[in-house]
């Protein structure tokens, strides 16, 4: 049968598990570079030391 499948973890993009499908598991290099932007961005977080977000207003949305 044909070269098995999986789905991109970022898009959930059915991908073809082959040597040509450079990303795999990813569909592209851009999912790829989110998925590890994700893991980046939650390796930088210290666990244990919750920070409360400050309330900003929404830039497009300037009070007054
Ligand atoms: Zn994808």
């Amino acid at each position: 049968m044909g070269a098995p499948r999986v789905r991109c973890p970022t898009c959930q993009r059915e991908v073809v598990w082959v040597a040509e499908s450079t990303w795999r598991p990813f569909c592209s290099e851009r999912c790829r570079m989110v998925d590890l932007g994700a893991w980046f961005a939650g390796e930088r977080a210290i666990p244990g030391e919750e920070m409360a977000e400050p309330e900003d207003p929404p830039p497009d949305q300037p009070r007054n």
